[in-house]
Protein backbone atom coordinates (compact mmCIF):
# COMPACT_ATOMS: atom_id res chain seq x y z
CA UNK A 1 0.00 0.00 0.00
CA UNK A 2 1.42 3.47 -0.71
CA UNK A 3 2.11 6.06 1.79
CA UNK A 4 -0.98 7.82 0.94
CA UNK A 5 -2.94 4.97 1.11
CA UNK A 6 -2.15 4.30 3.94
CA UNK A 7 -2.53 7.66 5.99
CA UNK A 8 -6.00 7.70 4.47
CA UNK A 9 -7.02 4.47 5.43
CA UNK A 10 -5.73 5.57 9.15
CA UNK A 11 -8.13 8.61 8.82
CA UNK A 12 -10.99 6.82 7.65
CA UNK A 13 -10.79 3.70 10.22
CA UNK A 14 -8.95 5.37 13.30
CA UNK A 15 -6.58 2.34 12.88
CA UNK A 16 -3.92 0.33 10.88
CA UNK A 17 -4.19 -3.32 10.09
CA UNK A 18 -1.19 -5.48 10.31
CA UNK A 19 -0.17 -4.00 13.58
CA UNK A 20 2.17 -6.16 15.43
CA UNK A 21 1.04 -6.76 19.22
CA UNK A 22 2.23 -9.37 20.88
CA UNK A 23 6.29 -10.16 22.13
CA UNK A 24 8.66 -10.66 19.69
CA UNK A 25 10.94 -14.50 21.29
CA UNK A 26 12.99 -16.57 19.59
CA UNK A 27 11.96 -15.43 15.94
CA UNK A 28 7.72 -15.83 16.48
CA UNK A 29 4.99 -13.20 17.85
CA UNK A 30 4.21 -14.84 21.27
CA UNK A 31 1.53 -13.54 23.88
CA UNK A 32 1.85 -12.25 27.08
CA UNK A 33 1.91 -15.69 29.40
CA UNK A 34 -0.03 -14.41 31.85
CA UNK A 35 -2.86 -12.95 28.73
CA UNK A 36 -2.56 -9.27 30.24
CA UNK A 37 -3.04 -6.23 27.08
CA UNK A 38 -2.26 -2.34 27.01
CA UNK A 39 -3.54 -0.04 24.77
CA UNK A 40 -1.53 2.70 22.69
CA UNK A 41 -2.70 6.21 21.77
CA UNK A 42 -2.60 8.19 18.72
CA UNK A 43 -1.00 11.40 20.48
CA UNK A 44 -2.16 13.21 17.33
CA UNK A 45 -6.00 12.60 17.93
CA UNK A 46 -5.72 11.52 21.61
CA UNK A 47 -7.37 8.58 21.01
CA UNK A 48 -6.81 4.27 21.16
CA UNK A 49 -5.52 3.24 17.90
CA UNK A 50 -4.32 -0.39 18.76
CA UNK A 51 -3.25 -2.97 21.82
CA UNK A 52 -0.05 -4.88 22.51
CA UNK A 53 1.02 -7.29 25.14
CA UNK A 54 1.25 -6.24 28.76
CA UNK A 55 4.97 -8.66 29.68
CA UNK A 56 5.62 -9.44 32.84
CA UNK A 57 8.58 -11.15 34.66
CA UNK A 58 7.82 -14.58 33.03
CA UNK A 59 7.83 -13.03 29.51
CA UNK A 60 10.90 -11.45 30.43
CA UNK A 61 12.25 -15.01 31.70
CA UNK A 62 11.11 -15.85 28.46
CA UNK A 63 12.96 -13.86 26.19
CA UNK A 64 16.10 -13.83 28.14
CA UNK A 65 16.69 -17.53 28.00
CA UNK A 66 15.77 -17.31 24.33
CA UNK A 67 18.84 -14.39 23.93
CA UNK A 68 21.26 -17.03 26.14
CA UNK A 69 21.00 -19.56 23.46
CA UNK A 70 20.81 -17.07 20.16
CA UNK A 71 24.09 -15.88 21.60
CA UNK A 72 25.82 -18.65 21.47
CA UNK A 73 24.79 -18.96 17.45
CA UNK A 74 25.70 -15.32 17.37
CA UNK A 75 28.56 -15.30 18.91
CA UNK A 76 30.10 -17.89 16.64
CA UNK A 77 28.64 -16.60 13.24
CA UNK A 78 31.64 -15.09 11.13
CA UNK A 79 32.08 -11.57 11.24
CA UNK A 80 32.08 -10.98 7.73
CA UNK A 81 28.26 -12.92 7.88
CA UNK A 82 27.16 -10.56 10.30
CA UNK A 83 27.92 -7.61 8.22
CA UNK A 84 26.19 -8.80 5.19
CA UNK A 85 23.38 -9.75 7.48
CA UNK A 86 23.20 -5.77 8.80
CA UNK A 87 23.57 -4.81 5.37
CA UNK A 88 20.44 -6.27 4.30
CA UNK A 89 18.63 -5.60 7.53
CA UNK A 90 19.81 -1.66 6.35
CA UNK A 91 18.06 -2.69 2.94
CA UNK A 92 14.77 -4.20 4.23
CA UNK A 93 14.41 -1.02 6.66
CA UNK A 94 14.68 1.21 3.69
CA UNK A 95 12.26 -0.91 1.56
CA UNK A 96 10.27 -0.92 3.93
CA UNK A 97 10.70 2.90 5.51
CA UNK A 98 6.86 4.18 4.59
CA UNK A 99 5.51 1.56 6.88
CA UNK A 100 7.92 2.05 9.41
CA UNK A 101 7.57 5.86 9.36
CA UNK A 102 3.62 5.53 9.44
CA UNK A 103 4.06 3.39 12.70
CA UNK A 104 6.89 5.43 14.13
CA UNK A 105 4.22 8.78 13.81
CA UNK A 106 1.35 7.42 14.89
CA UNK A 107 2.61 6.18 17.49
CA UNK A 108 5.19 8.77 19.10
CA UNK A 109 3.24 12.01 17.45
CA UNK A 110 6.06 12.97 15.80
CA UNK A 111 5.87 14.40 12.38
CA UNK A 112 6.34 12.34 9.20
CA UNK A 113 9.32 13.92 7.95
CA UNK A 114 10.72 13.19 11.40
CA UNK A 115 9.56 9.80 11.14
CA UNK A 116 11.11 8.90 7.82
CA UNK A 117 14.70 10.82 9.12
CA UNK A 118 14.88 8.30 12.08
CA UNK A 119 14.24 5.36 10.06
CA UNK A 120 16.69 6.52 7.61
CA UNK A 121 19.06 7.35 9.96
CA UNK A 122 18.52 3.89 11.68
CA UNK A 123 19.35 1.77 7.86
CA UNK A 124 22.42 4.08 8.24
CA UNK A 125 23.27 2.57 11.91
CA UNK A 126 22.68 -0.82 10.48
CA UNK A 127 25.23 0.16 7.64
CA UNK A 128 27.87 1.80 9.50
CA UNK A 129 27.86 -0.73 12.17
CA UNK A 130 27.87 -3.70 9.14
CA UNK A 131 30.96 -2.20 8.13
CA UNK A 132 32.47 -2.53 11.38
CA UNK A 133 31.27 -6.05 12.10
CA UNK A 134 34.34 -7.84 10.56
CA UNK A 135 36.99 -5.29 11.25
CA UNK A 136 36.94 -5.99 15.54
CA UNK A 137 40.78 -6.98 15.66
CA UNK A 138 42.15 -7.31 18.96
CA UNK A 139 46.55 -6.39 18.68
CA UNK A 140 49.51 -8.13 18.81
CA UNK A 141 51.75 -7.15 22.13
CA UNK A 142 55.67 -7.17 22.32
CA UNK A 143 56.62 -9.34 25.59
CA UNK A 144 59.83 -10.36 24.21
CA UNK A 145 61.02 -13.65 22.81
CA UNK A 146 59.68 -15.87 25.26
CA UNK A 147 55.44 -14.96 24.64
CA UNK A 148 53.27 -14.92 21.97
CA UNK A 149 50.88 -11.94 23.24
CA UNK A 150 47.75 -10.48 21.78
CA UNK A 151 44.45 -9.30 22.49
CA UNK A 152 40.83 -10.51 21.57
CA UNK A 153 37.56 -8.47 21.56
CA UNK A 154 34.75 -10.71 22.44
CA UNK A 155 30.90 -10.01 22.64
CA UNK A 156 30.00 -9.46 26.66
CA UNK A 157 27.05 -11.32 25.85
CA UNK A 158 22.69 -10.80 26.23
CA UNK A 159 22.65 -7.54 26.11
CA UNK A 160 19.51 -5.38 27.46
CA UNK A 161 18.17 -2.24 25.84
CA UNK A 162 15.45 0.21 27.66
CA UNK A 163 13.84 2.36 24.83
CA UNK A 164 12.48 5.77 25.47
CA UNK A 165 9.48 7.07 23.70
CA UNK A 166 10.64 10.10 21.69
CA UNK A 167 12.67 8.30 19.41
CA UNK A 168 11.47 4.99 19.24
CA UNK A 169 13.28 3.52 16.68
CA UNK A 170 16.57 5.50 16.69
CA UNK A 171 17.60 4.48 20.53
CA UNK A 172 16.48 1.05 19.45
CA UNK A 173 19.26 0.94 16.60
CA UNK A 174 21.97 3.00 17.71
CA UNK A 175 21.89 -0.05 20.50
CA UNK A 176 21.41 -3.06 19.06
CA UNK A 177 23.05 -1.98 16.05
CA UNK A 178 26.61 -2.21 17.47
CA UNK A 179 25.60 -4.87 19.88
CA UNK A 180 25.02 -7.24 17.27
CA UNK A 181 27.74 -6.24 15.21
CA UNK A 182 30.22 -6.93 18.49
CA UNK A 183 28.50 -10.51 18.18
CA UNK A 184 26.00 -10.07 21.31
CA UNK A 185 22.37 -10.72 21.43
CA UNK A 186 19.64 -8.33 22.63
CA UNK A 187 16.29 -7.99 24.39
CA UNK A 188 14.31 -4.80 23.89
CA UNK A 189 12.10 -2.98 26.17
CA UNK A 190 10.52 -0.20 24.22
CA UNK A 191 8.64 2.56 25.85
CA UNK A 192 5.26 2.00 27.21
CA UNK A 193 3.69 4.51 24.73
CA UNK A 194 5.50 3.39 21.48
CA UNK A 195 5.70 -0.43 21.44
CA UNK A 196 5.12 -1.23 17.79
CA UNK A 197 8.75 -0.01 15.64
CA UNK A 198 10.77 -2.22 17.87
CA UNK A 199 8.60 -5.30 17.37
CA UNK A 200 8.61 -4.92 13.36
CA UNK A 201 12.35 -4.25 13.80
CA UNK A 202 12.87 -7.74 15.66
CA UNK A 203 11.04 -9.11 12.58
CA UNK A 204 12.67 -8.02 10.12
CA UNK A 205 16.07 -8.64 10.83
CA UNK A 206 15.03 -12.48 11.21
CA UNK A 207 14.20 -12.06 8.11
CA UNK A 208 17.54 -10.44 6.80
CA UNK A 209 19.10 -13.52 8.51
CA UNK A 210 20.11 -12.78 12.25
CA UNK A 211 19.34 -16.41 13.69
CA UNK A 212 15.82 -16.86 15.73
CA UNK A 213 16.63 -15.75 19.25
CA UNK A 214 19.20 -13.30 18.85
CA UNK A 215 16.58 -10.19 19.11
CA UNK A 216 13.67 -10.08 21.18
CA UNK A 217 11.34 -7.75 22.34
CA UNK A 218 9.34 -7.73 25.79
CA UNK A 219 6.78 -5.00 25.55
CA UNK A 220 4.52 -3.46 28.48
CA UNK A 221 5.54 -0.95 31.60
CA UNK A 222 8.87 -0.10 33.40
CA UNK A 223 7.94 -2.09 36.45
CA UNK A 224 6.79 -5.19 34.78
CA UNK A 225 8.88 -5.90 32.38
CA UNK A 226 12.06 -3.11 32.30
CA UNK A 227 12.61 -4.20 36.14
CA UNK A 228 13.18 -7.84 35.56
CA UNK A 229 15.12 -7.51 32.49
CA UNK A 230 17.79 -5.53 34.16
CA UNK A 231 17.98 -7.83 36.99
CA UNK A 232 18.41 -10.73 35.35
CA UNK A 233 21.81 -12.13 35.92
CA UNK A 234 22.53 -13.74 32.57
CA UNK A 235 22.31 -10.12 31.19
CA UNK A 236 25.74 -8.99 30.82
CA UNK A 237 25.37 -5.24 29.65
CA UNK A 238 22.27 -3.23 29.78
CA UNK A 239 22.01 0.30 27.55
CA UNK A 240 19.39 2.57 28.97
CA UNK A 241 17.96 5.87 27.87
CA UNK A 242 15.11 7.62 29.51
CA UNK A 243 15.10 9.31 32.58
CA UNK A 244 17.64 10.53 35.36
CA UNK A 245 15.35 9.19 38.29
CA UNK A 246 14.85 6.13 36.14
CA UNK A 247 18.63 5.81 35.37
CA UNK A 248 19.44 6.25 39.02
CA UNK A 249 17.09 3.33 39.71
CA UNK A 250 18.29 1.01 37.30
CA UNK A 251 22.12 2.05 37.82
CA UNK A 252 21.20 0.49 41.93
CA UNK A 253 19.20 -2.57 40.14
CA UNK A 254 22.13 -3.74 38.18
CA UNK A 255 24.64 -3.23 41.02
CA UNK A 256 24.28 -6.40 42.59
CA UNK A 257 24.87 -8.72 39.37
CA UNK A 258 27.93 -5.71 38.19
CA UNK A 259 26.36 -6.04 35.57
CA UNK A 260 27.21 -3.51 32.91
CA UNK A 261 25.81 -0.56 31.99
CA UNK A 262 25.23 2.47 29.57
CA UNK A 263 23.31 5.87 30.53
CA UNK A 264 22.18 8.17 28.36
CA UNK A 265 20.02 10.38 30.54
CA UNK A 266 18.03 14.07 30.20
CA UNK A 267 20.29 17.43 29.11
CA UNK A 268 19.37 21.11 29.74
CA UNK A 269 21.66 22.04 26.71
CA UNK A 270 22.77 25.46 26.03
CA UNK A 271 23.23 27.38 22.25
CA UNK A 272 25.51 30.28 23.13
CA UNK A 273 25.41 32.92 20.66
CA UNK A 274 28.04 35.73 20.74
CA UNK A 275 27.73 39.18 19.83
CA UNK A 276 29.57 38.80 16.30
CA UNK A 277 27.27 35.71 15.70
CA UNK A 278 24.83 36.19 12.39
CA UNK A 279 21.33 36.74 13.84
CA UNK A 280 19.44 34.96 11.58
CA UNK A 281 22.11 32.08 11.69
CA UNK A 282 21.07 31.54 15.72
CA UNK A 283 17.76 32.33 15.03
CA UNK A 284 17.36 29.58 12.57
CA UNK A 285 19.43 27.57 14.65
CA UNK A 286 18.05 28.34 17.71
CA UNK A 287 14.19 27.33 16.50
CA UNK A 288 14.81 23.96 15.39
CA UNK A 289 17.40 23.22 18.03
CA UNK A 290 14.38 23.72 20.43
CA UNK A 291 10.89 22.99 18.37
CA UNK A 292 12.03 20.06 16.46
CA UNK A 293 10.71 16.90 17.65
CA UNK A 294 8.18 19.12 19.59
CA UNK A 295 11.33 19.63 21.91
CA UNK A 296 11.09 16.11 22.91
CA UNK A 297 15.46 15.52 22.75
CA UNK A 298 17.37 15.13 25.23
CA UNK A 299 19.99 16.88 23.52
CA UNK A 300 17.48 19.86 22.54
CA UNK A 301 19.07 23.24 22.89
CA UNK A 302 16.79 24.14 25.54
CA UNK A 303 18.46 27.01 26.36
CA UNK A 304 19.66 30.08 24.49
CA UNK A 305 22.47 31.79 26.23
CA UNK A 306 23.06 34.74 23.58
CA UNK A 307 25.35 37.97 24.56
CA UNK A 308 23.46 40.90 25.62
CA UNK A 309 23.62 43.15 21.98
CA UNK A 310 22.77 40.23 19.57
CA UNK A 311 19.34 39.58 22.21
CA UNK A 312 17.00 42.22 20.74
CA UNK A 313 17.60 41.47 16.65
CA UNK A 314 17.95 37.39 17.91
CA UNK A 315 14.42 37.38 19.81
CA UNK A 316 12.68 39.17 17.01
CA UNK A 317 13.60 37.09 14.52
CA UNK A 318 13.05 34.07 16.36
CA UNK A 319 9.48 34.98 18.06
CA UNK A 320 8.66 35.53 14.49
CA UNK A 321 9.22 31.94 13.41
CA UNK A 322 8.18 30.75 16.28
CA UNK A 323 4.56 32.25 15.88
CA UNK A 324 4.81 31.02 12.33
CA UNK A 325 4.96 27.45 13.13
CA UNK A 326 2.37 25.51 11.82
CA UNK A 327 0.72 22.48 14.57
CA UNK A 328 -1.02 19.44 13.69
CA UNK A 329 -1.36 15.44 13.54
CA UNK A 330 2.15 13.65 12.88
CA UNK A 331 0.27 12.64 9.65
CA UNK A 332 -0.36 15.81 8.22
CA UNK A 333 3.25 17.05 8.18
CA UNK A 334 2.83 19.90 9.42
CA UNK A 335 6.06 21.49 11.34
CA UNK A 336 5.24 20.61 14.63
CA UNK A 337 3.68 17.19 15.60
CA UNK A 338 1.97 16.10 19.04
CA UNK A 339 3.85 15.37 22.41
CA UNK A 340 3.76 11.90 23.20
CA UNK A 341 1.57 11.74 25.92
CA UNK A 342 -1.50 13.03 27.94
CA UNK A 343 0.47 12.65 31.37
CA UNK A 344 3.74 14.72 29.47
CA UNK A 345 1.52 17.00 27.81
CA UNK A 346 0.37 18.01 31.60
CA UNK A 347 4.35 17.85 32.99
CA UNK A 348 5.05 20.39 30.38
CA UNK A 349 1.84 22.92 31.72
CA UNK A 350 2.37 22.76 34.86
CA UNK A 351 6.40 23.89 34.01
CA UNK A 352 5.18 27.18 32.04
CA UNK A 353 2.16 27.53 34.78
CA UNK A 354 4.77 27.99 37.10
CA UNK A 355 6.84 30.37 34.91
CA UNK A 356 3.45 32.38 34.43
CA UNK A 357 3.67 32.24 38.13
CA UNK A 358 6.51 33.31 39.25
CA UNK A 359 6.75 36.57 36.65
CA UNK A 360 8.53 35.20 33.79
CA UNK A 361 8.04 36.74 30.93
CA UNK A 362 6.21 34.50 28.13
CA UNK A 363 7.50 35.97 24.59
CA UNK A 364 5.09 33.68 22.39
CA UNK A 365 2.94 30.12 23.24
CA UNK A 366 3.10 29.14 26.46
CA UNK A 367 -0.60 27.19 26.31
CA UNK A 368 -1.38 23.33 25.19
CA UNK A 369 -3.38 23.59 22.19
CA UNK A 370 -4.87 20.67 20.23
CA UNK A 371 -4.42 20.07 16.16
CA UNK A 372 -6.43 22.92 14.85
CA UNK A 373 -8.58 21.20 12.31
CA UNK A 374 -9.77 18.36 14.45
CA UNK A 375 -9.62 20.16 17.71
CA UNK A 376 -8.10 17.16 18.89
CA UNK A 377 -5.01 15.56 20.35
CA UNK A 378 -1.92 16.95 22.62
CA UNK A 379 -0.06 19.23 21.58
CA UNK A 380 1.77 22.44 23.42
CA UNK A 381 2.57 25.85 21.67
CA UNK A 382 6.00 26.90 20.70
CA UNK A 383 7.16 28.46 24.08
CA UNK A 384 10.02 31.21 24.71
CA UNK A 385 10.65 32.17 28.24
CA UNK A 386 12.97 35.46 28.26
CA UNK A 387 15.45 36.53 31.07
CA UNK A 388 15.83 33.83 33.10
CA UNK A 389 18.41 33.85 36.33
CA UNK A 390 21.12 31.16 36.47
CA UNK A 391 18.64 29.44 39.20
CA UNK A 392 15.44 29.81 37.37
CA UNK A 393 13.40 26.30 37.87
CA UNK A 394 12.97 26.52 33.87
CA UNK A 395 16.68 26.74 33.35
CA UNK A 396 17.63 24.24 36.18
CA UNK A 397 15.12 21.38 35.05
CA UNK A 398 14.72 19.59 31.75
CA UNK A 399 11.07 20.26 30.42
CA UNK A 400 11.45 18.14 27.51
CA UNK A 401 9.08 19.77 25.72
CA UNK A 402 8.72 22.93 23.00
CA UNK A 403 9.99 25.67 25.58
CA UNK A 404 13.39 27.37 25.70
CA UNK A 405 14.62 29.33 27.74
CA UNK A 406 16.86 32.43 27.65
CA UNK A 407 19.42 33.58 29.49
CA UNK A 408 21.23 37.11 28.71
CA UNK A 409 25.23 37.43 28.99
CA UNK A 410 28.34 40.06 28.95
CA UNK A 411 31.18 38.39 28.33
CA UNK A 412 32.98 34.91 28.10
CA UNK A 413 33.21 34.08 31.09
CA UNK A 414 29.64 34.69 32.57
CA UNK A 415 28.60 32.70 29.14
CA UNK A 416 30.69 29.74 29.94
CA UNK A 417 29.35 30.01 33.85
CA UNK A 418 25.74 29.85 32.69
CA UNK A 419 26.96 27.31 29.81
CA UNK A 420 27.96 24.96 32.64
CA UNK A 421 25.39 26.51 35.28
CA UNK A 422 23.19 22.75 35.46
CA UNK A 423 23.92 19.60 36.29
CA UNK A 424 23.14 17.87 32.96
CA UNK A 425 26.31 18.10 30.14
CA UNK A 426 25.19 16.60 27.25
CA UNK A 427 24.83 18.77 24.04
CA UNK A 428 26.29 22.39 23.36
CA UNK A 429 26.00 24.62 20.63
CA UNK A 430 28.67 27.61 20.11
CA UNK A 431 27.58 30.72 17.38
CA UNK A 432 30.58 33.13 16.85
CA UNK A 433 32.60 33.92 13.54
CA UNK A 434 35.95 33.87 16.08
CA UNK A 435 37.42 30.82 15.48
CA UNK A 436 39.65 31.00 18.79
CA UNK A 437 35.96 31.88 21.00
CA UNK A 438 34.33 29.10 19.03
CA UNK A 439 37.66 26.32 20.12
CA UNK A 440 37.78 27.79 23.80
CA UNK A 441 34.51 27.56 24.79
CA UNK A 442 34.47 24.09 22.73
CA UNK A 443 36.86 22.92 25.09
CA UNK A 444 35.74 24.72 28.28
CA UNK A 445 32.32 23.74 27.96
CA UNK A 446 31.39 20.35 29.98
CA UNK A 447 29.39 18.10 27.52
CA UNK A 448 29.57 15.14 25.51
CA UNK A 449 29.50 17.11 22.07
CA UNK A 450 29.73 20.88 20.89
CA UNK A 451 28.47 22.32 17.69
CA UNK A 452 29.43 25.16 16.36
CA UNK A 453 27.72 27.72 13.96
CA UNK A 454 25.42 24.65 13.26
CA UNK A 455 23.49 22.83 16.54
CA UNK A 456 22.52 19.77 14.71
CA UNK A 457 25.72 18.93 12.98
CA UNK A 458 27.25 15.30 12.81
CA UNK A 459 25.94 12.04 12.57
CA UNK A 460 26.04 8.53 13.94
CA UNK A 461 29.42 8.48 12.71
CA UNK A 462 30.23 10.58 15.70
CA UNK A 463 30.18 9.37 19.34
CA UNK A 464 26.96 10.55 21.47
CA UNK A 465 26.21 10.51 25.36
CA UNK A 466 26.96 12.78 28.45
CA UNK A 467 28.55 13.82 31.26
CA UNK A 468 27.19 14.27 34.91
CA UNK A 469 23.96 13.82 35.23
CA UNK A 470 23.00 13.51 31.85
CA UNK A 471 24.69 9.95 31.70
CA UNK A 472 28.25 8.00 31.05
CA UNK A 473 28.80 6.08 28.43
CA UNK A 474 29.07 6.73 24.11
CA UNK A 475 26.75 6.02 21.84
CA UNK A 476 27.36 5.75 18.34
CA UNK A 477 30.60 6.47 16.27
CA UNK A 478 33.18 3.46 16.55
CA UNK A 479 32.85 4.19 20.15
CA UNK A 480 29.77 2.86 20.33
CA UNK A 481 30.90 -0.68 20.05
CA UNK A 482 33.00 -0.55 23.07
CA UNK A 483 30.19 -1.23 25.97
CA UNK A 484 29.10 -4.28 23.50
CA UNK A 485 32.87 -5.70 23.65
CA UNK A 486 35.98 -6.32 25.69
CA UNK A 487 39.58 -7.23 25.48
CA UNK A 488 40.96 -10.30 26.68
CA UNK A 489 44.55 -10.69 26.70
CA UNK A 490 46.16 -14.13 25.72
CA UNK A 491 50.01 -14.97 26.02
CA UNK A 492 51.25 -18.25 24.66
CA UNK A 493 54.83 -19.26 26.25
CA UNK A 494 57.53 -20.40 23.46
P1 LIG B 1 11.39 6.88 31.97
O1 LIG B 1 12.81 7.08 32.27
O2 LIG B 1 10.48 6.55 33.10
O3 LIG B 1 11.23 5.68 30.91
C1 LIG B 1 12.21 5.33 29.95
C2 LIG B 1 12.17 3.82 29.75
O4 LIG B 1 12.50 3.17 30.98
C3 LIG B 1 10.80 3.27 29.36
O5 LIG B 1 10.96 2.21 28.44
C4 LIG B 1 10.27 2.73 30.67
O6 LIG B 1 9.31 1.72 30.51
C5 LIG B 1 11.54 2.18 31.27
N1 LIG B 1 11.49 1.99 32.73
C6 LIG B 1 10.76 2.69 33.64
N2 LIG B 1 11.01 2.21 34.88
C7 LIG B 1 11.90 1.21 34.76
C8 LIG B 1 12.54 0.33 35.68
N3 LIG B 1 12.31 0.40 36.98
N4 LIG B 1 13.43 -0.57 35.20
C9 LIG B 1 13.69 -0.64 33.90
N5 LIG B 1 13.10 0.15 32.96
C10 LIG B 1 12.23 1.07 33.39
O7 LIG B 1 10.90 8.11 31.16
P2 LIG B 1 9.39 8.65 30.99
O8 LIG B 1 8.61 8.51 32.24
O9 LIG B 1 8.84 8.03 29.79
O10 LIG B 1 9.72 10.18 30.75
C11 LIG B 1 9.93 11.05 31.84
C12 LIG B 1 11.02 12.03 31.56
O11 LIG B 1 12.21 11.35 31.14
C13 LIG B 1 10.76 12.99 30.41
O12 LIG B 1 9.97 14.04 30.79
C14 LIG B 1 12.17 13.40 30.06
O13 LIG B 1 12.62 14.40 30.92
C15 LIG B 1 12.96 12.16 30.29
N6 LIG B 1 13.24 11.42 29.05
C16 LIG B 1 14.49 11.50 28.54
C17 LIG B 1 14.77 10.83 27.37
C18 LIG B 1 16.13 10.87 26.76
O14 LIG B 1 16.27 10.68 25.57
N7 LIG B 1 17.19 11.06 27.53
C19 LIG B 1 13.79 10.10 26.72
C20 LIG B 1 12.51 10.03 27.28
C21 LIG B 1 12.26 10.69 28.45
Amino acid sequence: MSVNALISNYFTTGALSDLPSDHFIDGVFVPSERGNRMESFDPGTATVFGDFAAGTAADVDHAVSSASAGFALWRDTPPARRCAILMEAARLMRAEADWLAVVESLDSGKTLTEAYGDIHGSARLFEYYAGAADKLDGRSVNLGNDNAAFTLREPVGVTAHIVPWNYPTSTLVRGIAPALAGGCSAVVKPAETTPYTALMIAELLIRAGVPAGVVNVVTGTGQEAGAPLVQDPRVRHVTFTGSVATGVGVMQAVAPNVTGLTLELGGKSPLVAFADADAEAVAEGALWAIFSNAGQICSAGSRLVIHRDLHAPVLELLVKKAKALTLGHGLRNTDMGAVNSERHLAAITAHVEHARSRGVEILCGGQATSDPETGKGWFFEPTILDGLSAQDPAIQQEIFGPVLGVQVFEDEEEALALANGTEFALAAGVYTKDIATALRMARRIDAGQVTVNDYWAGGIELPFGGNRKSGFGREKGLEGIDAYTRAKAITLAV
